[in-house]
């Protein structure tokens, strides 16, 4: 058996939509499917102001523009996460102070939030790792109380909950990404949601590149300007379109995912007690979207050992970030320093096989491999 890492999924109606985007001559963004992506997340997730983007990467950059970096501010960012959600905020001028991730899950939490605290501390980024939330309750108790703007990189978590709340909603803004390896895709594409009304009338100028074009359209000036800094952030009517096509399909899509993840978590369960391997903590304060299954070995050599044994059974398993606080890159003019956590995830972290439609013998399949490894191969 081949087991792809991933497969992107297609409903069929993508073409159909496409289609009659070109049909309906109007190719270029927000017209009708944007509107028709945008009024979606107004209804299923309450995301009254959101902006379709050409990335998760952009709208983490028009996040950052939002935010109004002056000189010295710093933003929280956490080590263990995609590099676009350090270097949209670097590239604002805002100082990154790296924090660490938690012992029992990849996410940050309030703790090590507040050892980044300074006096300069502007804002604080968090991501929802593997669509699990961030344990929210301690998190927005510490950025009230220092004054701090919360942005959630919900990059991978569409569908998630905290509680009974979707994940997006809790900070001033939020990102997610529709890229081909995440749960609903068009290829390359994303989402900003401004859940803070202030910054919604700057974040549409942003958006119109820097024009007041949105004003205009709504015929509320009689023409349009350059009013603002902005960059081409807004996506093509044949993305939307796409895209437009998985939505209608979120149901479906989400039931085959988390049962996927179920189905993992129920057969390695009994035997990440017996081998001593670790698991995704879910904890019960959150609804995941089954955006991915990890384990954690024990060590750098372990996990390595496990991609290779599991390519050689045709099983594509692979590992996640390298931590972004010993990038070459942000080391090059920051002091070196070590985050335990961050650093054991990016060691012992394998990510396993996880697309829509993944059925039970597939799984069966990945989960005896891994059986077979810690049996036969790994050493104690
Ligand atoms: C995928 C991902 C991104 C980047 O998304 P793009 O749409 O590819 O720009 C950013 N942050 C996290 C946490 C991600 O998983």
């Amino acid at each position: 058996m081949n087991i792809p890492f991933n497969k992107p999924f297609l409903t069929g109606k993508e073409t159909d939509y496409i289609r009659e985007a070109i049909a309906s001559g109007w190719i270029s963004g927000d017209g009708v499917f944007t509107r028709k992506c945008q009024a979606f997340f107004r209804q299923r997730y309450g995301f009254q102001f959101n902006l379709m983007t050409t990335s998760c990467t952009d709208a983490l950059e028009m996040a950052a523009i939002l935010l109004n970096i002056r000189d010295g501010d710093e933003v929280i960012i956490p080590s263990f996460t995609f590099v676009s959600t350090a270097n949209a905020f670097h590239r604002s001028g805002a100082k990154i102070v790296f924090a660490d991730s938690s012992e029992e899950s990849p996410n940050v939490n309030a703790e090590s939030i507040a050892r980044c605290l300074s006096r300069k501390t502007r804002a604080c980024v968090i991501v929802h790792y593997a669509g699990i939330s961030c344990n929210m309750g301690p998190i927005l108790d510490l950025v009230r109380q220092h004054n701090l703007v919360l942005i959630e990189d919900a990059a991978q978590a569409i569908e998630s909950t905290h509680r009974d709340q979707w994940l997006g909603s809790f900070g001033e803004m939020s990102t997610f990404s529709f890229h081909e390896t995440k749960n609903i895709t068009c290829g390359e594409g994303g989402l900003l949601v401004v859940n803070d009304e202030a910054l919604r009338e700057r974040a549409e100028i942003l958006w119109h590149k820097g024009t007041n074009r949105g004003a205009f359209s709504r015929k509320e000036v009689s023409k349009y300007e350059w009013v603002d800094t902005g960059s081409s952030f807004l996506p093509s009517e044949l993305c939307s379109a796409f895209l437009y096509a998985q939505l209608e399909h979120i149901e479906r899509i989400q039931k085959s995912r988390v049962a996927a993840a179920q189905h993992y978590s129920n057969l390695l369960g009994p035997l990440s007690a017996r081998y001593g391997f670790g698991m995704p903590d879910v904890p019960d304060y959150g609804r995941q979207n089954g955006h991915m299954f990890y384990l954690t070995c024990s060590n750098i050599d372990e996990r390595n050992a496990l991609i290779r044994f599991l390519a050689e059974k045709r099983v594509s398993a692979v590992f996640h970030y390298l931590p972004l606080h010993k990038s070459p890159f942000y080391t090059s003019f920051n002091p070196r320093r070590q985050l335990i956590n961050a650093e054991r995830y990016s060691d012992c972290l394998i990510r396993l096989p996880m697309y829509f439609g993944m059925g039970l013998t597939e799984i069966e399949y990945v989960v005896s491999q891994v059986e077979d490894f810690y049996r036969n191969i790994a050493p104690g």
